[in-house]
């Protein structure tokens, strides 16, 4: 089962990614965190993308698919894969499916967090000191939340066309969005 976790940032993705991780033995495909782990290993890949994360943009859709690509055999030995963070452009779904068809497999179930953006603005406010990411702060988080809302929303309507979308309230707290999601998936 192939899953992705759909939703802008700090909508709670990677930590209901993780849950779903320990409860279901998937593998959590986070191009951020491949990213991230780029950066801190000083590599070339981390030196050419930290500016443009740090700014909150995206990175091109050629480095987060070959991150992805590079992973699937993983995933796939695992009995699946939770896409977090991935796909995030039209050209970057459009090569999930392609990869994923070509190793005779596909995506189950797309499920988006749902969040409004001024709460999730006030929700996060408080944490930008704290988190240490360079990309946490009020500047580049509105870059961050401008370029979800205008290429990657877009996707919503390509995975519901394809009967895959489920809609979780994704406002509560941990516990009440893991239920919501647990539910989801058990349609
Ligand atoms: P995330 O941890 O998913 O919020 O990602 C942090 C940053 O990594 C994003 O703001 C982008 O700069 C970059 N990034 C992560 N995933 C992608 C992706 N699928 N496409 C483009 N850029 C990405």
């Amino acid at each position: 089962m192939n899953l992705i976790l759909f939703g802008p940032p700090a909508a709670g993705k990677g930590t209901q990614a993780k849950r779903l991780v320990d409860s279901r033995k998937m593998v959590q495909l986070s191009t951020g965190d491949m990213l991230r782990a780029a950066i801190a290993s000083g590599s070339e890949l981390g030196k050419k993308v930290a500016g443009v994360m740090e700014r909150g943009e995206l990175v091109t859709d050629e480095i987060v698919i070959a991150l992805i690509e590079e992973r699937l055999p993983e995933a796939e030995a695992a009995g699946g894969a939770i896409f977090d963070g991935f796909p995030r452009t039209l050209a970057q779904a459009q090569a999930l499916d392609i990869m994923l068809k070509s190793r005779g497999s596909q995506i189950d179930q797309v499920v988006r967090l749902k969040v409004d953006d001024e709460a999730l603005m006030q929700r996060i406010a408080g944490r930008f000191a704290e988190s240490g990411r360079p990309d946490d702060n009020p500047e580049s988080f509105k870059v961050r939340l401008d370029a979800y809302n205008t290429q990657t929303a877009p996707l919503l309507p390509y995975y519901s066309e394809q009967g895959k979308l489920t809609e979780v309230d994704g406002m509560g707290s941990i516990e009440a969005v893991a239920a919501g999601i647990d539910k989801a998936l058990a349609r």
